[in-house]
């Protein structure tokens, strides 16, 4: 059992903001966990309910990021044997919490294509924020 399900069995509200590793900037986790509940609350409604939310975002660290940037991604991870999340934490704001929608999609739907993931996170991003992000 990981420590997202011990959570959700000792009773801890479903939409609770997420912690995030010490390694982001805490501005950033600020904003994200201000937002967090919205955002699982438009992940539910375009994509479907999860058992439970992840609810410690992990930092990548060099070697998965360099990995990553191989294969033209490197910013965040989603573990499907531990269902958890990894991201970036040296990139800004903005791409730490579409990385965050990102792979909160992948933990509802592990089937879902990548491009298909994308194209949804965007949607998400504007729905929850109430902007576009071509003004941004
Ligand atoms: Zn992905």
């Amino acid at each position: 059992m990981n420590i997202d399900k011990i959570a959700i069995s000792i009773g801890i509200d479903r939409y609770s903001s997420p912690e995030f590793d010490c390694k982001f900037d805490p501005d950033s986790v600020w904003k994200i966990q201000a937002l967090a509940e919205k955002t699982y609350k438009a992940i539910e409604e375009f994509v479907g309910q999860p058992e439970f939310w992840p609810k410690f975002i992990d930092a990548m660290n060099y070697e998965e990021i360099a990995e990553g940037e191989l294969k033209g991604g490197g910013h965040g991870l989603y573990l499907h044997e531990s269902q958890s999340i990894k991201i970036n934490p040296h990139m800004n704001y903005l791409n730490v919490y579409l990385n965050f929608i990102h792979e909160n999609i992948h933990h509802v739907d592990r089937y879902r294509p990548e491009e298909l993931v994308d194209e949804l996170t965007d949607i998400i991003f504007e729905k929850v924020t109430g902007k576009s992000l071509k003004d941004l």
